[in-house]
C-alpha cells in the first residue's frame, strides 16, 4: 500500500480526486478511483477534495504507539507550522501534551531549517554552472524525480530541515533516541523511507494524527501547564513555512537577486517555472519551489484559518521567541553534521498512444469533431483528448465523459419506452385476438349449424332465425370492439375550437338522458356560469364526457343520482362526472384505462370506454383523475386548460 490509497467501499466515482491531482495518479477502473503509487507525489491534495474521505494517508499512530512502549527514548521534532495548525494552543501546552504521550523529549524543526539555509548560503555564492532548485519540499522532490528526471542534477544536494533535525539527534545528540516528525505534511512519510535519507526519521505523524492519538488518551492539550522544548535552539529558522522563509534565515535579500531568485509555491507556477528550466529559457540561478502554497497549505492542518492569518502566527511566534531567546542559537556546535543527499530518476515511462486509438475513443464517446469537443473537464481531465489518451493508457474509463453518460441514459432511456410501447403493443394484439375470436368462433359455429340445418332435412324456421340473431349480436360485438379500437388508436390531432364544456355536457345528457330515466338515475347539473371556454374537438370532448356518463349510469343499476358538475379554477375548466353507484374496488383501481379491463357482463362492455377517455384527454393536454369508494360511489375528473382570451 502507498502512502495515500482509496477505501475502496465508499469511493462514489465523482473523479474530484482525479481532477484535483495535479499529476493524474489516479486510475478509474469500474468506477473506482485508486490511487497509483509509482506516480503518486503524496502531495494530498486529493485528501481535502475527496469530500466523503475515501482517500485516506497511511497512519503512523500505530507505529509510533508501538516506538512510545518500547525503552528506547522517543524525540518529537515539530514542524514550525505548529502555531497555524492549533490556533489558542501555545506550542509549550502541545510539548507537555506529548511528554504525557510518552515522549521524553519535544524539538523544533526549525533548528534543522537554520543548518539547511547556512547550507543553501553557501551553495548560493558559490558560481554554480547550473540554476540551483530547492529541494526542502519532499513532494516537489518526487515531482522532479518522477515527472522532470532532467532537472534533478538541478536540485540543491541538501537534505529537508526535517531529516537535517533527524541527523542533528541520531548522529550527534542522542544516536539511541527514535525521532518521529509531527507536521502539515504527508509526503513526510515519503521522505522518511526515502533509500537517500533513510533511518534518520522513524516516523512521520500528522497533525490530525496527533489530534487523534491525544483524543484517545483524553488530552486536552488546551488545559495543559507550559513545558520546555528541548534540544538545539533555534532563532528565525521557525520562519522556514513561512512564503520566502527560506531567503529570510539565509540572509538573501530578494530585492537585489531578485531577478535571479523565484520563488514559486503552488504546483501551477512550480511546473511553468520548471519547464523554463527544461526549455533552457530561465535567467533564474535559485529557484525556490514548494508543491503547496509553502508548508502553512500543507494538506494536514486541520482547520480553515486563511494563510494570511497563519502566516501572522507563525510569524508572531516565531519573532516572540527570537526575542525571548538568552543564548546564542547552537549553530555552531552542529556545523559539522553532513547535510549532503542524492535523489533517485524514479521516471515512469507512460505508453503514447497512437492517434488512430485516440481517434477511436473520441469517435466513442461523440467528440471526434473538434466542436464537439467540449473540454469541460467533468471527467477530471483537462480536455477530452487527454481524457481518451487516459483511457488509451488504461487509466480511465469512457463512462468519465458526462456528456457521453447523458447521451447514452437518453438512448436507455428511449429503448426503455420502446419496449415498453412493444410490450403494450403485443399485449394489446393479444386482447383483441382473444376479443374477436370469440364472436367469431360463434359466429362460425351457427353458420355450420345453419349449414346443417339447410341442407338435412331437420330445417326449422324458428330455430334458424335464432342462430341467425345470435350471428347478428356477435359480428355486432365485433364491429362495437373494431370502433371502439379506432377510437382509442386514433391518432389524429383533435380539430380544436373554441368549445364552450357546458354545451358539450347538454349534448350529452340529450343522448344519454333516456338511459339514465329508465334507471331510475337522477340527472343533476351543476354549471358554471362563468366557464371559460377551452380550445378542443366537440366531437372528442361529447366522447370522452358520453363514456364517463355512460360508465356512470351503469353503475346504478338500482338508480342513485349523476351530477354533472363544471368549475373553473386556476386557469383550468374542471368537469367532474360523480355517481352513487357501486364503487371500484381497491384491486381494480389500477387496471382503469387499460385497453379491455371491463367488468361488465359479456355484451355488455368491451372495455375500452376509459382508455379512449385517457387518450383523447392526454391529446387535449389535460388530465383525468378519480375517486371511488366501494358502495358510495365514483367520481371522474377531467381537467382542461381553459383558453386566455375565452372567458364569457
Ligand atoms: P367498459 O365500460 O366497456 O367496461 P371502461 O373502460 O369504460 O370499459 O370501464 C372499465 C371498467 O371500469 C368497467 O368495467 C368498470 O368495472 C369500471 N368503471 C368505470 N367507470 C366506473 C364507475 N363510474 N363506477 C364503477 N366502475 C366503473
Amino acid at each position: 500500500m502507498g502512502f495515500i490509497f482509496t477505501i475502496e467501499e465508499q469511493c462514489q466515482g465523482c473523479y474530484a480526486c482525479v481532477r484535483s491531482c495535479p499529476v493524474k495518479a489516479i486510475k478509474v477502473k469500474e468506477g473506482i478511483a485508486r490511487v497509483m503509487d509509482e506516480l503518486c507525489v503524496a502531495c494530498g491534495y486529493c485528501l481535502n477534495i475527496c469530500a466523503i474521505g475515501a482517500k485516506q494517508a497511511r497512519s503512523d499512530i500505530d507505529v509510533v504507539s508501538q516506538l512510545l512502549g518500547q525503552p528506547s527514548p522517543v524525540i518529537a521534532i515539530l514542524s514550525s507550522t505548529l502555531p497555524a495548525a492549533f490556533p489558542g494552543i501555545r506550542p509549550k501546552q502541545i510539548v507537555s501534551a506529548l511528554k504525557k504521550l510518552g515522549f521524553n523529549e519535544v524539538m523544533e524543526t526549525a533548528f534543522g531549517a537554520e543548518l539547511v539555509c547556512c547550507e543553501y548560503g553557501r551553495s548560493l555564492t558559490e558560481n554554480r554552472e547550473k540554476p540551483v532548485i530547492s529541494s526542502a519540499c519532499p513532494a516537489m522532490v518526487s515531482f522532479i524525480e518522477k515527472f522532470y528526471p532532467q532537472l534533478i542534477d538541478n536540485l540543491a544536494p541538501i537534505v529537508s530541515p526535517t531529516v537535517a533535525m533527524g541527523r542533528v539527534i541520531k548522529w550527534q545528540y542522542n544516536p539511541e533516541a527514535k525521532v518521529i516528525f509531527i507536521g502539515p505534511c504527508v509526503a513526510k512519510k515519503a521522505e522518511s523511507e526515502d533509500e537517500m535519507v533513510k533511518g534518520v526519521i522513524d516516523a512521520v505523524l500528522t497533525f490530525p494524527e496527533l489530534s487523534e492519538m491525544l483524543a484517545t488518551k483524553g488530552i486536552e492539550p488546551l488545559s495543559e501547564e507550559d513545558e520546555e522544548l528541548s534540544g538545539p535552539i533555534p532563532s528565525l529558522g521557525r520562519l522556514w513555512p513561512v512564503p520566502g522563509g527560506l531567503l529570510k534565515i539565509t540572509g538573501i535579500s530578494a530585492d537585489i537577486l531578485s531577478t535571479e531568485i523565484v520563488i514559486a509555491e503552488g504546483i501551477d507556477r512550480a511546473i511553468s517555472c520548471l519547464r523554463e528550466f527544461v526549455e533552457g529559457k530561465t535567467k533564474t540561478k535559485f529557484l525556490d519551489i514548494f508543491f503547496c502554497q509553502g508548508c502553512i497549505a500543507g494538506p494536514a492542518i486541520d482547520n480553515n484559518l486563511s494563510l494570511f492569518e497563519r502566516r501572522r502566527l507563525i510569524v508572531d511566534y516565531a519573532l516572540e521567541e527570537a526575542d525571548k531567546a538568552q543564548t546564542q542559537s547552537d549553530v555552531e556546535k552542529y556545523a559539522g553534521i553532513d547535510l549532503s543527499r542524492k535523489f533517485t530518476d524514479r521516471h515512469t515511462e507512460l505508453p503514447i498512444p497512437k492517434e488512430d486509438e485516440i481517434s477511436s475513443i473520441l469517435g466513442q464517446i461523440n467528440k471526434l469533431k473538434i466542436e464537439d469537443q467540449v473540454n469541460c473537464g467533468a471527467c477530471g481531465y483537462n480536455s477530452c483528448h487527454e481524457l481518451a489518451i487516459a483511457v488509451c493508457r488504461g487509466v480511465a474509463e469512457i463512462q468519465m465523459c458526462w456528456p457521453y453518460l447523458v447521451e447514452r441514459l437518453q438512448g436507455t432511456q428511449d429503448e426503455f419506452i420502446r419496449i415498453e410501447k412493444m410490450t403494450s403493443l403485443g399485449q394489446m394484439a393479444a386482447s383483441i385476438a382473444h376479443e374477436i375470436n370469440n364472436p367469431l368462433a360463434g359466429v362460425l359455429m351457427y353458420t355450420k349449424l345453419l349449414a346443417k340445418k339447410i341442407t338435412g332435412d331437420t330445417f326449422r324456421r324458428e330455430e334458424s332465425l335464432d342462430y341467425l340473431s345470435k350471428m347478428e349480436s356477435e359480428v355486432s360485438r365485433c364491429s362495437k370492439i373494431i370502433r371502439n379500437l379506432l377510437d382509442f388508436a386514433r391518432q389524429t390531432e383533435p380539430m380544436l375550437r373554441l368549445v364552450d364544456i357546458n354545451q358539450v355536457i347538454e349534448q350529452v345528457l340529450a343522448m344519454v338522458g333516456h338511459q339514465a330515466q329508465l334507471q331510475n338515475v337522477e340527472v343533476v347539473k351543476e354549471f358554471s356560469t362563468s366557464l371559460p371556454k377551452v380550445m378542443a374537438d366537440f366531437d372528442q370532448l361529447q366522447q370522452v364526457f358520453t363514456n364517463l356518463t355512460l360508465n356512470a349510469i351503469q353503475a346504478m343499476p338500482e338508480g342513485g343520482k349523476l351530477t354533472l358538475r363544471t368549475s373553473v379554477m386556476d386557469s383550468q375548466v374542471t368537469v367532474d362526472v360523480e355517481d352513487t353507484g357501486c364503487g371500484i374496488p381497491k384491486e381494480n383501481l389500477n387496471k382503469l384505462g387499460t385497453p379491455f379491463f371491463t367488468t361488465k357482463e359479456k355484451g355488455k362492455g368491451v372495455g375500452l370506454g376509459v382508455a379512449v377517455v385517457y387518450g383523447i384527454v392526454e391529446r387535449h393536454k389535460g388530465k383525468v383523475t378519480f375517486q371511488s369508494e366501494v358502495g358510495k360511489g365514483t367520481t371522474f375528473t377531467v381537467y382542461l386548460g381553459a383558453h386566455d382570451d375565452a372567458k364569457g
